[in-house]
């Protein structure tokens, strides 16, 4: 995938926000047993997941990717959202998930170089703050993991802490979430959480936000 030139961008430091409350939090119907015992050892443990996703977004790249499935074309896109801050440890939340036209066969993806531009100019225009806390693609068929062509595209354009990949195949029903590590990557728990309104226009946002967020 080309690499995007980036023209400009704001740093911050994350903002200091309780994570999505328990009572909102639900595992992916998808989880294998492995991830679903690794899910259920941060909820036990008291300590909050690194990755909140919310119900909007998690619909959103399951519908994109079974859409596909039929043809076993794999789907990608952008995962939108924030980086907060919690009692001296960051987590990361996805509020809402960008695509455009895709170049697209059974076992590669790739954004068409021409929609390129238009994704950015919808990001652009959307009026909303936003992080791209990282990508999501289908495996049709293949199971959940990082190709070498996948770990070639995280470390190259999501190489900060915050960068997740998720990778979802809609004919196993596996989802899986993974991270850069110093061995290759590894797989990270997350969370789906209905306490996350989508990332929409400022003026729509805030007063979804007064409803929906803690
Ligand atoms: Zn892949």
């Amino acid at each position: 995938m080309p690499r995007p030139k980036i023209l400009g961008e704001t740093k911050r430091m994350p903002e200091e926000r309780a994570p999505p409350p328990e009572g909102s939090l639900g595992p992916h119907d998808w989880l294998s047993r492995d991830s679903r015992t690794a899910y259920d050892e941060v909820l036990s443990s008291g300590r909050h997941f690194d990755l909140y996703i919310s119900r909007h977004a998690e619909g959103m790249m399951r519908s994109h990717a079974t859409k596909e499935a039929p043809r076993r074309l794999e789907v990608m896109g952008f995962m939108l959202g924030d980086v907060r801050s919690w009692q001296g440890s960051v987590y990361t939340t996805v509020r809402d998930v960008v695509t455009t036209d895709l170049k697209s066969t059974p076992s590669k993806v790739r954004f068409d170089r021409e929609a390129l531009p238009k994704l950015f100019g919808d990001l652009d225009g959307s009026g909303f703050d936003y992080i791209i806390v990282g990508w999501y693609h289908s495996h049709p068929g293949h199971t959940c993991f990082l190709s070498r062509t996948d770990l070639e595209t995280q470390r190259t354009m999501f190489d900060q802490p915050y960068h997740t990949a998720l990778v979802i195949d809609p004919l196993n029903e596996d989802v899986k979430t993974f991270k850069l590590s110093n061995q290759g990557y590894d797989e990270v728990p997350f969370s789906l959480t209905d306490a996350l309104a989508p990332a929409r226009p400022v003026r729509k946002r805030t007063r979804r936000l007064r409803v929906r967020e803690v």
